[in-house]
């Protein structure tokens, strides 16, 4: 059998699965699994209902996770929270609580660090240093949910790290965080971002989740694209874009194109032209993202009227445009530029 890192990285039918091996019934695995997903028990012994023995056994299985709050930020500009966690092994991962009249969002990271390599991205500077667990990722929402006493309802994985190159936490993941035994977070409520890993995409799509795929795209076109973005050399956006109808067929959703504009580098009028040329006929939306400066590169924002004009190019083409407002910017909210500033001093 396979190593566990924490036990709320078991699913629930693994879970079941071990706790039937160990000779106990099953709906003992249920118990222990809202202790984990409902309750968010900080020690095992605050299992009341299961045995001394059992829980012993459970510890023995992995251990509990736990993230500490290293620090905790919040905006004045809007009702942003930024917090910074420590993992066991005293990594440092960083989450954002987003406000919205619809309800909270909460996101997430998928990994420590990233090796994707976006130029525009302080998550990647450094390269990996590990994947989460899907006890970790959980326990990020848990312990948001404690801070502010309120329900969770919405999750997007787009904190640092790229989700789909730690696929099998992530559908582990979705599916502790979707069962009625936990958070019981309906899967159109829960957003993946990828930038493009072509075989983990298919691998979603056929998997058919309702949850919605967020795509990077940043680019209309290949040279600029590679320019930024090194995924962009291994998948040209052509073979993206096919990815894309390829899953839009198998889930009917509707995708998600990120895109940041990039002062002299993708925000042109041409650029929308071309962009809504290649989207023209694809199940999608767009959404167009303020960048976030960060300190390490040289690339700046837009202008708000580019980006309005950016806007209409792509809506008169058919293509439906939200522009992403610009949240917690005063508490550098954004692809790991927290985590990197906590680390350097
Ligand atoms: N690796 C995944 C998810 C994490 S990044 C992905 O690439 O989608 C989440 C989003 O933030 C991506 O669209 C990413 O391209 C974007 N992003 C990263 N750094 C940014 C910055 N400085 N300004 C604006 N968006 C940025």
């Amino acid at each position: 059998m396979f190593q566990i890192q924490d036990l709320q990285s078991i699913t629930p039918e693994e879970l079941e699965k071990r706790i039937v091996n160990l000779g106990e019934k099953p709906f003992r695995a249920k118990q222990i699994f809202k202790w984990l997903h409902q309750h968010h028990i900080k020690e095992i012994n605050e299992m009341t209902n299961i045995s001394k023995e059992l829980r012993q056994q459970l510890l023995a299985l992995a251990p509990l996770c736990k993230l500490q709050m290293a620090e905790r930020y919040e905006s004045q500009k809007d009702e942003t929270i930024k917090y910074l966690f420590t993992l066991s092994d005293h990594n440092i991962i960083e989450c954002v609580l987003m406000r919205y009249n619809h309800g909270n969002t909460v996101c997430i990271s998928s990994q420590v660090g990233c090796r994707m390599g976006c130029k525009f991205c302080a998550s990647t500077l450094d390269g990996l240093v590990r994947h989460l667990s899907a006890g970790e990722m959980v326990s990020q929402i848990y312990a948001i949910q404690e801070d502010i006493g309120e329900r969770i309802s919405n999750v997007v994985i787009m904190g640092s790290g790229e989700p789909l190159d730690n696929f099998q936490a992530c559908i582990d993941f979705i599916t502790i965080i979707t069962s009625p035994l936990g958070l019981n977070i309906g899967q159109r409520h829960i957003t993946i971002s990828t930038c493009g890993l072509i075989p983990q995409m298919r691998q979603l799509a056929l998997k058919q989740p309702q949850v919605t795929l967020a795509v990077s795209l940043h680019a209309p076109n290949d040279a600029i694209r590679q320019e930024f973005m090194p995924i962009a050399r291994k998948y040209s956006l052509d073979e993206l874009l096919a990815t894309c109808a390829y899953y839009i067929e198998q889930t009917h959703r509707r995708i998600t194109f990120e895109y940041a504009l990039i002062q002299g580098y993708n925000d042109q009028e041409q650029h929308a032209k071309e962009l809504g040329q290649k989207l023209k006929g694809l199940l999608c939306h767009v959404n167009l993202i303020p960048m976030n400066e960060i300190e390490e590169r040289s690339y700046i924002s837009t202008t708000a009227s580019n980006t309005q004009h950016f806007k209409k190019i792509l809506e008169e083409a058919g293509i439906t445009v939200t522009i992403r407002r610009k949240l917690g910017e005063d508490i550098a909210a954004a692809c790991g530029q927290l985590r990197r500033g906590y680390l350097s001093k």
